[in-house]
């Protein structure tokens, strides 16, 4: 880090992801919000009359932000590039806008750290979860190489889906090579973007299907656990997942019910040393003390005393809602194993990945 303290824009800031991301910068040790934009419904207002009813954190929108002029996330690019030193992007437009807009973002030597899909398969663009694959960023002098760029580049969070449950299975795959799961998950209703009062359809509803969801959850893992060979990252073919998502009548938190089996010859781990595997595992971010590093990456809740946890309403705003909480781990009769995992799904899965993401990147000098 070169710097004390980093300019950073927010792409998308009138959005439900992007009001987490100025909750969670409101008072950020490194980095100070210099630019706030949307669309061009929302450009030119004071962001408190662009979000108007649609803000929808705990508390008010903060002073130094509310009367904020929003910029036009679109036209103003090279404008918005020069002043600050990178943005987080959280837009709703089409996957092919949004790949161009954070190209020219990057192209406007303007590093982006994306909570997009858009670009999550892009071979030179890391997809990280960073206490799993930080090693990942290396590939970013590759995909500068390809955009023309000396400081620009692309860094995507996964789906907030599969943070609730990769983080468990990719600390045991490590060392017991895991070959097949079935993963079902119970999704809140803002990773629709919606509360109960704009979605009143939700409550006291179950929806079998999220579009694009599962595919998403079986894809995005074989990137996280792939390895960079040459200029691209390579999917790992190891882990094979299939998966059903639920729509739940729940505000903020994803679950995931897993079922597992290792590959043929690994000897099984108990159930213990598994558990002891998540208490004891720490990431880069954990080694660094970045400032939204959980203290804990993975809370254990045993099945002989708490198989009734985790609970979403008790975890999910645990260390400021990055930790995942697991329980429930116990032998199948059709898998090795089946566990329960859940994480929040706007915090850790999303702005809360994110603003992790740009630590380890500002951390490790990628944004200097
Ligand atoms: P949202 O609440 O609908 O907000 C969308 C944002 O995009 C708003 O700021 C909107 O500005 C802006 N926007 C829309 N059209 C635009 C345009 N043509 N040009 C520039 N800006 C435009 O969506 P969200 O839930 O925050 O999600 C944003 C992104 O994050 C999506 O790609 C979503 O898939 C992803 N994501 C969401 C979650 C979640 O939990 N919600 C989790 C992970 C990833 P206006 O207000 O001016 O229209």
């Amino acid at each position: 880090m070169k710097k004390e303290k980093y300019k950073v824009g927010i792409i998308g800031a009138t959005g439900m992801v992007g009001q987490r991301f100025i909750t969670l910068l409101a008072d950020h040790p490194w980095y100070d919000v210099a630019v706030l934009a949307a669309s061009p419904r929302s450009a030119g207002k004071a962001y408190k009359d662009a979000v108007g009813a649609k803000w929808c954190m705990d508390g008010e929108i903060p002073a130094n932000i509310a009367d904020m002029t929003v910029m036009n996330a679109t036209d103003d690019v090279e404008k918005i590039a020069g002043m600050v030193d990178f943005v987080f992007c959280a837009v709703d437009m089409n996957k092919d806008e949004i790949k161009a807009l954070e190209e020219r973002y990057a192209k406007a030597e303007c590093p982006v750290v994306s909570n997009n899909s858009a670009h999550r398969h892009t071979p030179d663009v890391p997809m990280i979860i960073p206490e799993i694959n930080p090693e990942h960023l290396d590939i970013i002098p590759a995909q500068r190489e390809r955009l023309g760029t000396k400081r620009g580049f692309i860094a995507v969070k996964s789906n907030c889906s599969l943070q609730s449950y990769l983080p468990a299975m990719a600390v045991i795959n490590e060392k017991y090579p895991i070959d097949h799961a079935l993963v079902t998950t119970y999704q809140a209703i803002s990773g629709a973007g919606k509360t109960f009062e704009t979605w009143p359809e939700m409550v006291d509803n179950l929806i079998p299907y999220i579009g694009g969801e599962e595919m998403k959850s079986e894809v995005e893992p074989n990137k996280i656990l792939g390895k960079i060979a040459g200029k691209e990252i390579v999917p790992s073919t190891d882990l094979a997942i299939e998966c059903q998502t639920y729509r739940v009548p729940v505000s903020n938190g994803h679950t995931a019910a897993i079922f597992f089996s290792f590959k043929d010859g690994v000897k099984k781990p108990s159930v213990e040393e598994m558990e002891n595997m998540w208490r004891e595992y720490k990431g880069e971010p954990q080694t660094l003390e970045l400032p939204h590093a959980p203290k804990q990456f993975i809370y254990v809740h045993t099945e002989a005393e708490e198989p009734s946890m985790p609970q979403i309403k008790t975890a999910r705003e645990i260390d400021g809602g990055m930790a995942i909480s697991c329980g429930r781990l116990r032998e199948s009769t059709q898998y090795d194993y089946k566990m329960v995992s859940m994480s929040h799904n706007t915090l850790r899965g999303a702005a809360g990945g994110a603003v992790l993401l740009a630590e380890l990147l500002t951390a490790k000098g990628w944004m200097d």
